[in-house]
Order: structure tokens, then C-alpha cells, then sequence
């Protein structure tokens, strides 16, 4: 698909979401929120579904999670223009309460025509209905800061999915807020996964012969289960047991990359003092986590 294509089917798509009646909530907005950003990018965002500031102007993170969510991607060195934001669901829940089954069944189609549209190599899920639709059955406790393949009628099944939690769980609970900038820190990592896993999937040949030698190799980062939340207290005992089927050669190229970035680390990341985390860590970063090559993986 040409860029032009892609637009235009993305606007489309954005064009009936508009419109849509497909289930209660569109009783109750004021816009629908198809999403938005770069037709030819990598890396899709999804969300749960519009609030307040969302409602009123029709574009997806634009109010306090907005700000929030933007300030991560800074972290990296990425910029929202550079990425497509867009929801599970379109249209704004009342009182911003949870999305329903059926409000996220009848609103799905959207999202996976976008996706089949985008065709990501990598999607960051924030939040657990963003995760569930990616990684069913995952836990977003054990599963933050981690990738593995995108569930296959995901509509990106050639996709990894990486799984944040939601920003606007740091703006209620003070101890996400660390968590989602050292997840945040393993996305660019992420991303060098999913390229080399589409570049192996492009040449089988090569790929049996990796997998042959080094059958899976799986997660990046967040072992230890953090905090007691809410979020992941609601979510279904399901044992969370998938694994990212990444070949060894993405290892080396993370390790090479790695490299690179302790030669010449990129600044700081960048929370405000306000949204600093604490020094203690609620589980262990990453070692590297202060040295990723933000800097060296540009998106465009
Ligand atoms: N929260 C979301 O999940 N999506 C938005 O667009 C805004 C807030």
C-alpha cells in the first residue's frame, strides 16, 4: 500500500467512525475519536477509549493522560506526530467508566481495518483492554514492560505487542508513574525486535535456520510483580504463559545496539521533578534502562 493509500483508507475509516451507531456510545459523545498520526509509522499506541478532553475535540490523549503519555514518548526521543494514537473504543464511556463487551466488540472492526491499514511492527498497548485484545489471557502485572507476538485477529498479527500500563493509572497511583517511564525505556528495544522479526518472517529460509539454532528467546525487562493495584486486580486469573518467539539474532542485535548507547548514551530521560520517579525502584530496571539508544532509533 502507497502512503497516499494509506491515508485514504485511513480516512475512511475516520470518516465512518464519525458516523457510527454501532453501539450505545454514541448516544452519549459529543465526537467520536478515530485516532490519529503518521500513516507510514511502525509503532501504533492504543488506548482504552476517549474521556472528557478526548469527547470534545475528537482526537485521541489530549487531556491530562495525553500530556502524560507525551512526556513518555519524549523519554525516548519520539514524538506523537511520529507514532498513530488512536482506542479500543471511539467514543467516550460515560463517566469515563470502563468500556462494556459488547461496546468493544461492536467498536473492533475499527481498529483492526486501521491496523491491517498501518501494519505495524510494533503495537504498545496502555492499559489492560488495549492489552487484552493483543495478548489474551496476559496479566498486566506479570506482562509490563514486555513484548511477545500480537494475537494473530489482532488485525497486526505480524505485529509484537508491548504491553504499558495506562497513563492515566500514574496520574491516581503515584507508584505507576515509574514503572510506565522504565517500561517506556524498552520500547525502542522492542521495536528492533519486531523489525528483526519481520525481516526474518520476509526470508523463511533464513528464519528456520534461526530458529533451528536458538528456539525462543523471550522477554526484556519486569520480573517482579509490582504493587497491588487495581488495574491488575481486576483482571482475570489467567495464568499468563505466552512467549515472544524472537530469534536470537534480534539478541544480538539489542546487545549491539546496547552497545552503541553505552559508548554514547543519549541524555537522561526526562520526567519533570514533579513526575520524577522515586529513587527506589517498585521492581528491578533494567541495567541499561538509563543507556538505551533513544537517540539512535529515530522512527522517521
Ligand atoms: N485515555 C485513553 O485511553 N484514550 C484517550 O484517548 C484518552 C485517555
Amino acid at each position: 500500500m502507497t502512503e497516499a493509500e494509506r491515508r485514504a483508507t485511513l480516512e475512511a475509516i475516520a470518516q465512518e467512525v464519525a458516523v457510527c451507531t454501532r453501539c450505545r456510545l454514541h448516544q452519549t459523545r459529543t465526537r467520536a475519536v478515530p485516532g490519529e498520526g503518521h500513516p507510514e509509522t511502525e509503532v501504533v499506541l492504543v488506548g482504552e477509549g476517549p474521556g472528557f478532553n478526548e469527547d470534545r475535540q475528537g482526537r485521541p490523549f489530549v487531556g491530562q493522560a495525553g500530556a502524560k503519555l507525551e512526556a513518555l514518548l519524549t523519554s525516548i526521543g519520539w514524538r506523537r506526530q511520529e507514532v498513530f494514537i488512536t482506542n479500543v473504543v471511539k467514543c467516550r464511556p460515560p463517566e469515563n467508566r470502563d468500556p462494556e463487551p459488547d461496546e468493544i466488540a461492536a467498536c473492533a472492526p475499527f481498529l483492526t481495518r486501521q491496523l491491517e491499514a498501518l501494519d505495524p511492527a510494533l503495537v504498545v498497548t496502555l492499559g489492560r483492554f488495549s492489552m487484552a485484545r493483543f495478548s489474551p489471557g496476559a496479566r498486566i502485572g506479570q506482562v509490563h514492560g514486555t513484548y511477545r507476538p500480537a494475537d494473530a485477529a489482532s488485525g497486526a498479527p505480524e505485529a509484537l505487542a508491548y504491553a504499558m500500563y495506562h497513563p492515566a493509572a500514574a496520574l491516581h497511583q503515584g507508584s505507576l508513574n515509574e514503572a510506565l517511564f522504565r517500561d517506556m525505556q524498552g520500547v525502542p528495544e522492542a521495536l528492533v525486535a519486531a523489525r528483526a522479526r519481520r525481516r526474518s518472517a520476509a526470508t523463511p529460509t533464513d528464519q528456520a535456520a534461526t530458529e533451528a539454532e536458538a528456539p525462543a528467546v523471550a522477554e526484556v525487562s519486569a520480573a517482579v510483580e509490582p504493587p497491588a493495584i487495581a488495574e491488575a486486580a481486576a483482571i482475570a486469573e489467567v495464568p499468563a504463559t505466552i512467549e515472544a518467539e524472537v530469534p536470537a539474532a534480534v539478541e544480538a542485535e539489542v546487545a549491539a545496539i546496547a552497545a552503541i548507547a553505552a559508548i554514547d548514551p543519549p541524555p537522561a530521560i526526562v520526567p519533570s521533578p514533579e513526575e520524577a520517579p522515586p529513587a527506589e525502584h517498585a521492581s528491578p530496571p533494567a541495567p541499561e534502562a538509563e543507556t538505551r539508544p533513544a537517540a539512535q532509533l529515530p522512527l522517521f
